[in-house]
């Protein structure tokens, strides 16, 4: 194939520059932050999930509590009407008796009441335990993932400016490269995983590593310095 050394130049350049424009592309699906993030929001959610159902249970408990204490606050307040109740009927010895019995009645209610007031307050008191530390862990879990996007971010756009940078770097290398070398080069780029040019090393293409027949070696050489191997079709430079 005719070419310039200037030609030559210029698709030992685009080589070079595709070969960084794989990698970059490949490192970019190979980052492994899409998984790692994934599995972070499962967790936090995980924990989000735990930590609404503990806090539906300290709701409830402390719902109990407040009903405990009104009913508590409202016993109270009977008990000094029916003392005063009993103060006004004194020598009503009935009344009395009943009005006491009724007096006995909600202190020993009262007793309950605080009693139960008192289990319940320990309960609340580790359901809260409970709910903070789920809330950690959803905050701290929370904070990995905002970390893990923020680099990959940085990640992808430094990538992705290595390829933008590489894709303006082959724009003027490829008009440099006059068909059919370009139309050859990409074909074998394409199908070769990146890999277009190649040396003739001794009697072997230097990609494919396949000896050329002595034949097919001679016409290769009177095609120098660019031709093609009869293997692997990659363009073959030849010193
Ligand atoms: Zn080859």
């Amino acid at each position: 194939m005719q070419a310039t050394a200037e030609q030559i130049q210029a698709l030992e350049s685009l080589q070079d520059i595709d070969r960084r424009r794989l990698r970059a592309r490949m490192e970019v699906e190979s980052l492994p932050h899409g998984k790692k993030i994934a599995e972070i929001r499962h967790k936090r959610a995980q924990a989000d999930a735990k930590r609404a159902q503990v806090e539906a249970i300290l709701a409830k408990a402390e719902e109990q509590m407040n009903r405990y204490s009104e009913e508590d606050e409202q016993l109270e307040g009977k008990q000094r009407e029916t003392q005063a109740k009993i103060n006004e009927v004194q020598g009503d010895y009935r009344s009395v008796t009943s009005l006491t019995r009724d007096l006995d009645g909600m202190r020993k209610r009262r007793e309950t009441l605080e009693f139960e007031m008192g289990k319940l307050d320990k309960k609340i008191e580790e359901i809260r335990s409970v709910a903070e530390q789920a809330g950690k862990v959803v905050a701290t879990l929370s904070s990995q993932e905002t970390k893990l996007t923020e680099q990959f971010r940085t990640e992808t756009a430094r990538l992705q400016n290595e390829i933008a940078q590489a894709d303006s770097e082959r724009a003027s290398q490829v008009k440099l490269v006059h068909e059919p070398l370009l139309s050859t080069y990409e074909a074998a780029l394409e199908r070769c995983g990146g890999v277009a040019i190649a040396k003739l090393d001794d009697t072997r293409c230097s990609a494919c590593r396949n000896v050329i027949e002595a034949n097919r070696l001679l016409q290769i050489k009177r095609e120098a310095p660019i031709s093609q191997c009869p293997h692997c079709r990659r363009l073959l430079l030849i010193d």
